[in-house]
């Protein structure tokens, strides 16, 4: 008789990838999938939860978060288990995995600004070269270049993709140059950018915003842009409010977002436009209260903007829920979602609501159950080339997100095998790095738990 570690008993099983939409027990071993099946015993097992009334899917994997120190646990609150952080430097990662890692596994893309801060729009191909290599000998799985907010030329803008394509490394584009901006044009440029080369577009919902045109008529364009491109991965998410920074210099904001989002409240494009946003509530500051990230405004926003030297996360209510159900639903002629995932922008900035929104579409009707699976863990599985991830197969990963579909909120969040949130309560510590054979070395000496992925697998250069 098997002894199972774990059996997650009476929930509704859905596994896309393995055609699994039933009333099913679940049992794990040693941090795998053992056995799933209609009734296992429960006198074999070491713990047994009920998730009976519960849909039991394989665990969420939000393939872009910005983490932080308190986004570990906001993340496994939202019943992610695999994360993929947009923009941090290695060190900071680290860090904050060790002193506030909530049991998740998390892989990173770092800002190639952080190896040149000083730089304006330009890099040499000398200096690209250089920050590739030195993201992935940190254990990064690649770059992110954030052009919507400080671009660069679209020369250098290509040379980035085109170098971490040649280095094999992932590579994550916040679409933008100082040709463009953070909208359609920038998006449609970005394709272009990226030729034949593999590319992760972040965030498309945040290209239709209706700084060119009607946000339906943006996302339309968006889809048409993106469908059948088998080198571009992309994400979007559900949340109302966007993030940005309110860094002010010469009494402007440096944040082309910022910018933007100012733009469109109608308010002036420069720091008193800003102040006025913040006091009216528009602008919402990001701050750190209680073990979360809570958002704030009017004075007591104010103030700890002017504290902080305006260098502070701010959010704004600019996305248009209509473009963001469009891009989380449409699929192409061959049946295939055309944005391959449901992601959030969050972790530490408090829009962690993938799995509640997404449950949402499923009452709606816009999505099934195992449609929103294949949005939340089997095509985020794909585009990090996590074959052991996404699915609830024999020997899988036991990573698995339980929701209750009355509530819509994630109920249990497990990570290999381990129940690291359960109703509400983060029990995890620590967390597992996701890092390439280049990083391996440098998360080893960390001292921090790894695996290390094969990116060739990827999406972007698997092109599956
Ligand atoms: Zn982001």
């Amino acid at each position: 008789m098997v002894l199972f570690d774990l059996i997650l008993k009476g929930g509704r099983v859905i596994d896309p990838k393995n055609n699994l939409n039933s009333i099913l027990d679940v049992g794990v071993v040693k941090g795998k999938i053992a056995e799933i099946s209609d009734e296992l015993d429960v006198r074999s097992a070491s713990k047994v939860v009920d998730v009976s009334g519960k849909i039991v899917f394989p665990g969420v994997i939000d393939t872009h978060v910005h983490i932080g120190r308190l986004g570990h646990r906001m993340l496994a609150k939202a019943g992610v288990v695999t994360a993929l952080d947009m923009a941090a430097p290695s060190d900071e990662i680290l860090l904050n995995l060790k002193n506030h890692g909530a049991g998740l596994n998390i892989a990173f893309v770092t800002n190639i600004r952080h190896f040149y801060p000083k730089a304006e729009s330009s890099l040499t191909d000398e200096e690209i070269e250089k920050a590739v290599s030195m993201a992935c000998e940190k254990g990064a799985i690649g770059i992110k270049i954030t052009g919507g907010h400080r671009p660069f030329t679209p020369k250098t803008t290509a040379r980035i993709i085109e170098e971490c394509n040649r280095q094999g490394c992932y590579i994550a584009f916040h679409v933008g140059t100082t040709e463009t901006g953070s909208d359609l044009n920038g998006l449609i440029e970005a394709v272009d950018l990226a030729g034949s080369n593999g590319l992760h577009i972040a965030h498309v919902n945040s290209y239709c915003r209706g700084l060119t045109d009607d946000p339906v008529e943006e996302a339309l364009t968006a889809l048409k842009k993106l469908s059948g491109k088998r080198n571009i991965a992309s994400e979007s998410y559900l949340a109302r409010i966007n993030g940005t920074g309110g860094l002010c210099v010469n009494n402007i904001p440096v944040s082309g977002v910022t910018r933007n989002c100012l733009k469109m409240g109608g308010y002036p494009q420069t720091f008193d436009g800003l102040k006025k946003a913040i006091l009216d509530g528009y602008a919402k500051v990001r701050l750190e209260a209680g073990g979360e990230v809570i958002l704030v405004s009017g004075e007591e926003g104010l103030k700890y903007w002017l504290e902080a030297g305006t260098n502070i996360g701010l959010s704004f209510p600019v996305n248009d829920p209509e473009a963001q159900i469009i891009l989380a639903t449409a699929k192409d002629s061959d049946g295939n979602f055309i944005v391959d995932a449901i992601s959030t922008d969050g972790g530490g900035i408090p829009r962690n609501v993938q799995v509640e929104k997404g449950m949402l579409l499923v009452k709606f009707g816009a999505l099934s159950l195992s449609e929103l699976a294949v949005k939340l863990s089997l095509n985020p599985s794909r585009m990090l080339g996590l074959e052991d991830k996404g699915h609830l197969g024999i020997g899988a990963d036991a990573d698995i997100t339980v929701v209750d579909p009355v509530t819509c909120k994630p109920f249990l969040s497990i990570a290999r095998g381990e129940i690291i949130m359960i109703n509400g309560i983060v029990v995890g510590r620590g967390g597992v790095i996701l890092t390439t054979e280049k990083g391996e070395p440098y998360i080893k000496g960390a001292n921090i738990p790894y695996e290390v992925l094969d990116l060739s697998k990827t999406k972007i250069y698997s092109r599956g």
